[in-house]
């Protein structure tokens, strides 16, 4: 459910008419040698897709025109090969409403120092023609990203390839339904908050639906999807003994099988791929969805608990912007804390969702009693989450505006088995230490809920709230 070889990056080489054809025809050659280039690295999930070289006001506004309304093209590199007088840019760059990254390289990697010339200096002149467009962006307030070096380099390639995944994630918000299945937890302040600007902000849309809407679409369930469903967890997942085959809680995970059938098919007719619930608005349901929320986020759906749908679009974000990478990515909730001298830990769970794909070994189903809501005892995957570095980030309404709080985390392997702890867990460090991070993310009016990833750099998420202009 998340493709990024199907978007694209359209590369637009500007140039000038100044130099004449030949000149122009090896601008256009090397823009197409790059390209393909480009094109050949793991490094950039999507398409990189040639968009022309551009000498005129109009040719760039041309362009722009057909970027903005390309459903495909999730963002713009823009590179001067040569000079391209800035003034030239103005009305293109104030029509562009796709995310653009400048990259500021060179066709030749070194100066020929034998044979160089005054054709090689015009032809290779990016040193100064990048400066002049850096300059009309500047100068027009533009949000963009500037990546420095040869084309040829890993790092550039590498950062190239991160920045697309942060354009194909605006691209996936611009075009996201949130389903939310019943209203936020009562008297809970921070998963508020304004859905018509975070509707401007995010392109997002926040659909309300009432727990009945669900529960028509689990009731048209057909024994054969229940089958489907049980069939997926007995292949993903270690089965605990009592919900086995021929196991005295067996009716449990049916019926989970069921509601998660029931809910995928609810969030599939109404596009949504971001959704909420809320263990205060059950009604009709007989247990709070865990495992099924749990397995449907691991397909790549968005989630928050609590009627939190800003952060199940974040989730849903990070999602995009991880896919095809190792590591997995999940809602998260900061719950107990180790203050032991010198080994500050923080140990994150939730009562139920939290994403498999995040989870060091094979999970296990496992039944245990919900100490809230007084529904029948939920079935869970439990499972540690795998060691290694992490993101975490929430998105938070100020009243005026949105502000992304993040912190990197190093998730450690626990240290004692927690037999009684019935949920999944991770056990993290934050950097650069608990005191100097959790201070700072209580003053910046950070959330209880994120979302977390494995796979995501602490620079795509500093992108995501750059393009998006949220503090
Ligand atoms: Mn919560």
């Amino acid at each position: 459910m998340i493709n990024l070889a199907n978007k694209e990056l359209w590369f637009v080489v500007g140039s000038q008419v100044l130099y004449g054809e030949d000149v122009l025809r090896q601008v256009d050659e090397n823009g197409r040698t790059i390209v393909d280039h480009f094109n050949l690295q793991d490094e950039i999930p999507v398409r990189v897709v040639f968009g022309g070289v551009v000498k005129s006001r109009a040719e760039i506004s041309a362009v722009m025109g057909r970027a903005n309304v390309s459903a495909d093209c999730v963002g713009l590199i823009l590179w001067m090969h040569t000079f391209s007088p800035a003034k030239m840019w103005i009305a293109g760059l104030q029509a562009l409403r796709k995310p653009f990254l400048h990259l500021h390289t060179q066709f030749n990697r070194d100066i020929p120092w034998a044979t160089i010339d005054m054709d090689f200096m015009n032809l290779n002149q990016s040193a100064h023609g990048d400066r002049e467009f850096g300059y009309i962006c500047t100068r027009l307030g533009l949000k963009r990203k500037v990546v420095v070096g040869h084309w040829e380099s890993e790092v550039v390639i590498g950062r190239i390839g991160d920045w697309s995944r942060v354009a194909c994630a605006i691209d996936d918000q611009k075009n996201l339904v949130v389903a939310r299945i019943g209203d936020n937890m009562r008297e809970v302040a921070v998963t508020e908050g304004d859905k018509v600007a975070a509707q401007e902000t995010f392109g997002y849309a926040v659909h309300g639906y009432g727990v009945g809407d669900v529960v028509d679409c689990i009731d048209a369930v057909s024994d054969r999807e229940v089958d489907e469903v049980l069939e997926r967890y007995h292949r993903l997942y270690t089965v605990g003994a009592a919900l086995d085959v021929g196991g005295d809680q067996r009716e449990a995970l049916v019926e989970s099988a069921r509601i998660e059938a029931g809910l995928r098919r609810f969030l599939m007719e109404r596009e949504a791929l971001a959704f909420t619930d809320t263990f205060e608005n059950l009604h009709g349901l007989n247990q709070l969805p865990g495992l099924p929320v749990q397995q449907l986020m691991s397909e790549g759906f968005g989630f928050g608990a609590e009627g939190d749908w800003k952060t199940a679009t974040l989730v849903r974000a990070m999602k995009v912007m991880g896919s095809g990478l190792p590591g997995g990515c999940s809602f998260m909730e900061d719950y107990t804390y180790h203050f032991e001298p010198g080994n500050n830990l923080v140990l994150g769970a939730h009562m139920l969702e939290i994403c498999p794909s995040i989870s060091a070994l094979k999970p296990e189903i496992q039944i245990h009693p919900l100490s809230i809501g007084g529904k029948a005892d939920p079935v869970r995957l439990v499972f540690d989450a795998a060691a290694g570095p992490a993101v975490m980030a929430c998105v938070v309404d100020l009243g005026d505006r949105f502000r992304l709080v993040m912190n990197t985390v190093e998730v450690v392997d626990i240290p004692e088995a927690m037999p009684l702890l019935p949920v999944a867990r991770a056990l993290w460090r934050v950097e650069p230490s608990l005191e100097v991070a959790a201070e700072e993310w209580l003053l910046a009016g950070g959330s209880h809920h994120s979302g977390f990833s494995q796979a995501v750099a602490e620079e795509m998420m500093k992108d995501f709230a750059e393009i998006l202009n949220v503090e």
